[in-house]
């Protein structure tokens, strides 16, 4: 059994805690050192939530892996599409510098634009699981309403590839036990990213400046399917190829042949 950094740290804290308690309940410390190592726990699992790389709830996919160090392949993903305003145009320029790319689609906007998300499962392109709903309550969600989330957007995504997504991204890169419970049970493999383009706040030269000096071999490239992001993606992907990147699917790397 692979355990969890969440489910180690968890014991460590009890073990720790109880000690503090049974000092306590001796009179040997105060509350304060009580009170702190609460405090500071509760810190630590709130990072936990926000940091994919970190990996604390859920044993993320956020890079290629090592045995393909120096071969220069990375992945490029898009979040939150279909979008009317950006898929078709994103398709074309795909189409123009031969890149396969994954794409990470949201439940509603899959039945809001239909023929946007099997047209581009017909051009090529990975689709993987981005939620249902996106909603902003996601991380805060049931048990029971998360796997409803995933299940039903992983149903469509069935429809159009007609074959089982084991693929899923959570929204915001938000995780916590629940959801990596219900990730466990679904039996599918969570894609975080080692590149974030930060396309939704940064300005574009600061965004083509970030991405070109940090992309490493290996990378899992997180960017979105908007329309203010298309001329960075253009740009990316065009300074990945004259330096020798090679874009691939991660149906490659994480799917037996
Ligand atoms: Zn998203």
């Amino acid at each position: 059994m692979s355990w969890s950094k969440h489910r180690i740290f968890l014991i460590v804290f009890i073990l720790l805690f109880s000690v503090e308690l049974f000092a306590f309940s001796q009179g040997i410390i105060c509350i304060k050192p009580l009170l702190l190592s609460l405090f500071l726990y509760s810190i630590l699992l709130a990072l936990a939530s926000y940091f994919v790389g970190m990996r604390f709830y859920i044993p993320m996919i956020n890079h290629l892996p090592n045995t393909y160090k120096g071969q220069k392949y990375i992945v490029l993903t898009f979040d939150d599409g279909p979008n009317p305003n950006s898929t078709k145009a994103l398709l074309e320029l795909l189409e123009r510098h031969e890149v396969k790319a994954n794409f990470f689609l949201i439940g509603k906007h899959i039945e809001e634009h239909a023929d946007l998300a099997k047209e581009l499962h017909t051009r090529g392109h990975l689709l993987g699981n981005h939620s249902y709903s996106h909603t902003g309550f996601f991380p805060i969600s049931s048990t029971k309403k998360l796997r409803r989330e995933i299940e039903k957007t992983n149903k469509l995504l069935e429809a159009i590839s007609l074959k089982k997504n084991t693929y899923f991204r959570p929204p915001f890169g938000v995780t916590n036990p629940l959801i990596a419970k219900v990730v466990k049970d679904l039996n599918m493999k969570t894609i975080g990213w080692s590149l974030r383009s930060y396309d939704t706040v940064k300005s574009k030269t600061q965004l083509i400046q970030k991405l070109k000096s940090n992309l490493r071999d290996g990378d899992i490239v997180l960017m979105h399917d908007i329309e203010s992001s298309l001329d960075v993606v253009e740009k990316f992907i065009e300074y990945a190829k004259e330096n020798g990147y090679q874009f691939v699917l991660l149906s490659e790397f994480f799917e037996k042949k």
